[in-house]
């Protein structure tokens, strides 16, 4: 008897019956993916997708790279594993790579398997450089699932934990369109920056170990600093002897038209973090510093998995791929002419509230009534673009707080004609939910 082949339904029923309740899945329905290439995904039951949310940000280069594919396969008929213990060239060849690739004089590279693993490295390593506990995050920011990720993460929908690390202070985040002092930029002159200084002064010792920034919180709902506003927080905290680590998770390779989220930026980081966009899906993150700061970390330091040549020979394929297609310049070409789309868009929806990111990283968010300035997050609205888009063939992601951010972000190979399928799909999604309301 041959085997039949599984459908949507029935490896959505595995996933429910056998998977901690509390992993989310999007859509009323969740939807099971079985194939994919390019900025296209398939489902089990032959409907295909524009995927603009490429695994949240992470499938960099395009679904089935053949150029990453074949990376892997010639790797891993060579050698699969054999931990950091012993040296090997893809892991060698990487660090080498990413030292020289990182924003500021970077030196050292550091691999493990997860954007939170990294974000933890960065801060303990902050920690035995400075001697010191204490560490400001962002309200709306996102640093993981770990302890001290959670910790560390700006949403309180993020923290299961019971003990949480009391080190971490919280600034407010540059969010201008919510502006948590209700003041506008730039007459605001960055009073969201300025606040740093009290939070030192008020919540901690005055004896900082770090500040971690995300370039553009991504989670957080595409929340992108003003000019000059980073420059002015990282001035504070190194005034108070911290270290600057940039969680570039997101905004790294290219996403946000520059190699680095913090290229826009006026100001160099101390310790960067990486992951997603570096291997085009395989589990692979790094913590990149100078010689001096990586001294500091003085105990034994194993990742059995961090630094696997599979996913090291995927991370050198997939960043020699976005080098040698300029890719960054198609995040920052074709960014425009999503970002363009998507202002016309909001001047037709007046549910749209604001538009905002940079290159290939966008975020709508969705209020119930911008033209008449009423910015009450509007969830169900929400909701029902995510569930127009979906039944018209389009992925895209969800944040912020409030669950009321589109985000938009495909794969950096991205053509013109996708984008302007991808946006009249939210078009017509849009006019649906607004016709039905
Ligand atoms: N930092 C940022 C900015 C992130 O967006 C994420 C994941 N969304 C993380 C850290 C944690 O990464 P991971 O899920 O790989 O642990």
């Amino acid at each position: 008897m041959s085997a039949t082949k599984p459908t949507g339904a029935d490896v959505r029923a595995k996933y429910k019956k056998y998977l901690f309740p509390s992993v989310a899945t999007y859509y009323a329905e969740a939807l099971a993916l079985e194939s994919g290439r390019g900025c296209v995904v398939s489902d089990f039951d032959g409907n295909t997708y524009l995927d603009f949310f490429g695994g949240i940000l992470t499938v960099s280069v395009g679904h089935g790279s053949e150029r990453v594919n074949a990376a892997v396969r010639a790797q891993i008929d060579r050698l699969g594993h054999v931990s950091t213990l012993y040296p090997t060239l893809p892991l060698a060849t990487l660090a080498e790579k990413l030292v020289n690739l990182a924003p500021g004089d970077m030196e050292k590279a550091f691999f493990c398997s997860s954007g939170s693993e990294a974000d933890e490295t960065a801060v303990s390593l902050a920690q035995a450089h400075t001697g010191r506990q204490e560490v400001i995050a962002l309200r709306h920011g996102y640093s993981g699932r770990t302890l001290l990720g959670q910790s560390l993460t700006g949403h309180a929908s993020y923290r299961q934990s019971q003990s949480q690390v009391a080190a971490v202070k919280h600034a407010h985040a540059p969010y201008c369109y919510r502006c948590p002092f209700g003041l506008e930029y730039p007459s605001c002159e960055l009073r969201c920056a300025h606040d740093v200084e009290e939070l030192i002064r008020t919540t901690t010792t005055g004896q900082l170990a770090a500040i971690i920034v995300e370039p553009i919180l991504g989670v957080g709902g595409v929340i992108a600093p003003p000019p000059g506003w980073m420059e002015l927080v990282v001035e504070i905290v190194r005034h108070h002897g911290g270290l600057f680590i940039c969680d570039e998770v997101q905004t790294g390779f290219g996403r946000t038209g520059t190699m680095w989220g913090v290229d826009h930026e006026g100001v160099r980081p101390d310790i960067v973090t990486m992951a997603k966009g570096i291997a085009n899906g395989y589990p692979i993150s790094a913590v990149v510093t100078t010689a001096r700061v990586a001294d500091a970390w003085r105990a034994g330091n194993i990742s059995t998995f961090g630094g696997n040549p599979i996913a090291c020979a995927a991370a050198n394929e997939t960043i020699d791929t976005i080098v040698a297609e300029r890719l960054v310049e198609n995040a920052a070409n074709n960014g425009k002419v999503l970002n363009d789309g998507l202002l016309l868009l909001k001047s037709k929806y007046a549910c749209i509230g604001d538009v905002r990111g940079r290159g290939l990283m966008q975020g709508l968010e969705i209020v119930r009534d911008e033209k008449k300035r009423d910015r009450t997050p509007a969830q169900d609205t929400t909701a029902a673009v995510f569930e127009e888009t979906k039944r018209r063939g389009l992925l895209v992601g969800r944040g912020g707080l409030y669950g009321n951010v589109l985000r938009i972000a495909p794969p950096l190979i991205v053509t013109g004609r996708e984008i302007d399928e991808a946006l009249g799909i939210l078009d017509q999604s849009f006019a649906a939910v607004s016709a039905g309301r």
